[in-house]
Formats: C-alpha cells, structure tokens, sequence
C-alpha cells in the first residue's frame, strides 16, 4: 500500500493526524485528573510533537478500577467463540488503519514510514494468532488419583495485567502483550512509553470499534512515574515489561516493597553473531548484507540487535572489509520519505547515550572503522548513522554494554573455544546467531550459548521461520517468563487444582 505514496502525501497525513492525548478509559479518552501535561519532540527535525496528559496515581487508579470491573462483568467469562470473533475484528481494525498507525509510530519515534507499514501486520498478526490459538489449546488436564476422586489442573486468567511498554516497536510491543493477555481471559491497563503514545491509544479507539467491550483494553499516558503507580497497585494482578534492565530492576524493587504480583520481564540485550571458517564456501556478500540488517534494524534500537560479531580469523578481513561497505552504504535519511530505511533515533537523549559511546570506544583505544556521527551534516534531527569499530577490547563499555543504537563491535576469534567464550562473556543472555554448516558444532553452540533464542544459520538464502509460534525465554540481565507462541499465551494464565473428592 506504501509504494505509491509520496513524502508529501505522508506530511500532508502528519500534518492531518489528530489524537488526544488523554488516557484511554472504560472505552472512551477522558480527562486526567492529574492535570498534568507532558510534549514529546519529533525526532527527524526537532519540532514539537504530541502533547499527553502525565497521569498520576488517581488515574491509573481509575483505569484498574474499571479494568477490574470489566474483568468481572464479562470478558472472564465470555465463551471462546466469541472473544476469538472480537479479537478477529481487533486485528481487522488493526489493518485497516495501519498507515495511521504507522504514521504514529513514525512521528513518536522516527522510525521510517516504510518500516513502520510494514510492522502493521505483524501487530495484527500477534493478535491473530492468540485469537486463533484461544479455542485450541486445552485449558487444562486430568492428574492420575484413585478411582474415588478426580484431578483437574486448570489454566485460568490471572485478571488485571498492567503493560509497559517501550519506544522501539510501540504498535507491535502492545500486540505482543494485548494479544496474550486478551486472549487468555484478562483485561488490561497499558502505559506505553513517553516518547511514543499515539499508536498504544489508537488501538485502544480500535479494540472498542472493534466491538471489545468498554474497559477491557484501558491506556494510562505518562512517564516513568506513571508505569511506577502502576506496578505498585494492589489492584493489578500481573506485569508484563519491556524495556532496559535498569528499569526492569526499579520494577522488581517497587513490587517487592508493595504487593506480590507475577511479572513478565524482557529486559536489554548485547547479542553475538558468530561466522564459522565452514561458511567461506558460502556467499560472502550476503552474509555481510544480513550481518548489516541484524546490527541496524531499526537504527539499531532493538533488544535482540547483534551488536557483537565474532569471526573465524581466516574469514574475519573479507568479512570486515564487506560489512563495513554495507553499512556505509545504508542511507540516512527523514522517516517520512518512503525510501529511506534508515531513520533518526528516538530523542535527543538516546542521541546524546549512542554518541557518548561512540566517544568511549574510541577513548577505549577502540578503531573505529565507519563513524556514524553527523551522518547528514547540518542536521536538527537525533542523527546516528551506522557505526563499526575493530579492536574493541572485551572488557570495554562498547563492548559489555547495551548501547540501543547502531553500533556494531567486530571480534576475530581463532578457535571454537575461544569463540565461546568471548560469545558467553556477557551478563546479557536474550538471542544469540550463529553461522556454520557443521551440524556438531551448531548442537554444541545451541546447547551451550547462553542465550534465550539461538538462530543457527547454514546458508544465507531466506526461508520462512517460526513467526508467531516461535516462544523463548531471556535468561541473566534480559529478564524472565516466555513470551511468544503457545508458551507465551500460558505466560497469562495462573495454574489452578481442582480436586473432586467424589468416593465410591
Ligand atoms: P528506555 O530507557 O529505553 O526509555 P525504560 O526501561 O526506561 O527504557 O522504559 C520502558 C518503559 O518503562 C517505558 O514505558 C517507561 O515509561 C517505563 N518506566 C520507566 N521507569 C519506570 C518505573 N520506575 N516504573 C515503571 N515503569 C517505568
């Protein structure tokens, strides 16, 4: 639907788009009662963006209290027929207004327009699938006992799930979460992240055009301060977070000083890509291209990035001097033109974080062989181009640390030994790549990676992978609790025992 539309037409939208920035309440935007405003600044040139209440705890109080109300009058107990048909249209809704959607992701948080077209299916995919898998899975088993009794062990909804969502995949993190969450019976409160709001409360307007009763899908807007009142509501039965393990921290502490409540956390990442001398038969250039897209991908603000690519020695100057021509390649350019694939970062504060890096790097005796800085030159907007450094010693900042920008650090490494334990030699534990065509040593690496998610790869041709079926779990510094998948739907439900004491 994209290729047709021009840079005009999407400013001729943005100029159009029209939103409150209210919280999203028992099906309708209503008034904060903090009376409290926050602005966010467009990314791609500095100007004012949306403007959104900063609700505090008497909103968020509000949101879980009709969340609550919601949960007990009727989606609990709506049969699976219906709450599949429901989230059916949800998903309809979802794509038939994709490129608001998609406008408003690419407003908040400079992602470019094309890309964000392109995640619209995928978030109306997320919410597909759990409407799909809703009448399938069993809820439940029978346990052996003696013939008098009978054991059920039953999946139930937990009830109220607070969401907190963050900046980089705004439209597809709130599928991610509501699709689940939906689908196994919960109602939901949602605060999205402070840069980038609008998709999060036009699919709210969705979920109840949609035919979602009023309630069930509540967003509260705000920063920090307002995902904090929410983790520590005695009303909300459940968490579900993403964002940087800092916070995911801040996020354990508070509930541990308020009220016990399970919580899905998928926190920060620093993933390696490792090459295998087995792969030098293989097309070189388009390992390099993907190597590129896995570093890069949405200006490299993403948890699963490849940030650290290792390479066997006897492949690692080829391989260097290829990745780093794709990368320069890559143009910048303003999210709302069509061709650019590679737009600004989210703020000037994640500006300022990916800069500040790339100086430690080189402070850090670092070479730094393509220097994303002033990638445009003269430019208003929160500019970082692809940057690549060599020499990077392991125990540096560039090399320890999630920078959520597009920074990509190279490694040669001799032996297989070694390549694991440089892999390995982070706290970080969410994906990991790995690139060979020997199968022992892909077992080897799977089983020992610590990782969450290991992709082994023997060729770079494309082929259609697990999708939505796909469910991991992070381990170490990245967090805890499956999303994704089947796993991920059970992630919702608590584990209940019904024993039938029956005699005879
Ligand atoms: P980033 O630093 O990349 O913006 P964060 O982890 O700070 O990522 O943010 C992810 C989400 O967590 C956002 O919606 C943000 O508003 C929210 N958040 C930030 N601080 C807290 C907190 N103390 N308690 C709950 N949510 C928070």
């Amino acid at each position: 639907m994209s290729d047709a539309k021009t840079s005009a037409y999407w400013q001729q939208q943005a100029a159009q788009l029209q939103l409150e920035g209210q919280p999203f309440i028992n099906g309708q935007s209503v008034a904060s009662l903090s009376g409290a405003e926050l602005q966010t600044t467009n990314p791609a040139d500095g100007s004012p963006g949306f403007s959104f209440a900063d609700c505090g705890a008497e909103d968020v109080d509000a949101a879980v209290s009709v969340a609550r109300q919601a949960y007990q009058k009727g989606w609990q107990d709506m049969g699976p027929t219906q709450r599949k048909a429901l989230l059916h249209a949800f998903a309809d809704a979802i794509q038939a207004n994709g490129e608001t959607l998609a406008l408003c992701d690419s407003l908040d948080m400079g992602k470019p327009i094309s890309a964000a077209l392109g995640e619209v299916g995928a978030a109306a995919g997320f919410i597909r699938y759990y409407a799909e898998a809703l009448d399938k899975i069993y809820n439940g088993h029978t346990v052996p006992t003696g013939n008098g009794a009978m054991e059920l062990q039953m999946l139930r909804p937990r009830g109220v799930v607070g969401a907190i969502t963050p900046w980089n995949f705004p439209m597809i993190n709130v599928a991610l979460k509501a699709g689940p969450a939906l689908a196994a019976g919960n109602t939901l409160v949602i605060k999205p992240s402070e840069l980038s709001q609008r998709s999060a409360l036009q699919m709210a307007h969705l979920a109840v055009e949609a035919g979602i009763p009023p309630g069930v899908f509540n967003v509260v807007t705000g920063a920090g301060q307002t995902g904090a009142e929410l983790v520590r509501h005695g009303g909300v039965d459940m968490l579900t977070f993403t964002g940087s393990t800092r916070t995911g921290k801040a996020l354990l502490t508070a509930i541990g000083g308020s009220t016990i409540k399970p919580v899905l956390l998928e926190c920060g990442g620093k993933s390696p890509e490792i090459i295998f001398a087995d792969m030098a038969n293989s097309d070189l250039d388009q390992i390099a291209t993907q190597v590129a897209r896995g570093a890069f991908w949405n200006q490299g603000q993403v948890c699963v990035a490849r940030t650290r690519l290792l390479v066997h020695e006897s492949l690692y100057s080829s391989l260097e001097e290829k990745i780093v021509a794709q990368a320069a390649q890559m143009q910048v350019g303003n999210p709302l033109d069509p061709a650019t694939m590679f737009g600004p970062l989210a703020s000037a504060h994640q500006q300022q974080v990916v800069e500040d890096y790339i100086q430690s790097g080189v402070e850090q005796n670092a070479t730094l062989l393509l220097d994303g800085r002033n990638p445009i030159g003269g430019e208003t907007g929160c500019y970082v181009g692809p940057t690549v450094f060599n020499n990077v010693d392991p125990d540096s900042r560039i090399a320890r640390e999630e920078i959520f920008g597009p920074v990509l650090s190279l490694f040669s490494f001799p032996s297989d030994e070694q390549a694991l334990a440089l892999a390995n030699d982070t706290d970080y534990g969410l994906a990991a790549t790995v690139w060979t065509r020997d199968i022992v040593r892909a077992n080897q690496f799977a089983m020992r990676l610590k990782a969450g998610k290991v992709r082994i790869v023997a060729s770079p041709a494309q082929a259609e992978g697990a999708g939505f079926s796909h469910s991991a779990e992070p381990c170490g510094q990245s967090g805890y609790g499956v999303e994704g998948g089947i796993s991920g739907l059970q992630s919702y439900m608590r584990q209940q025992s019904i024993e039938l004491a029956l005699g005879g």
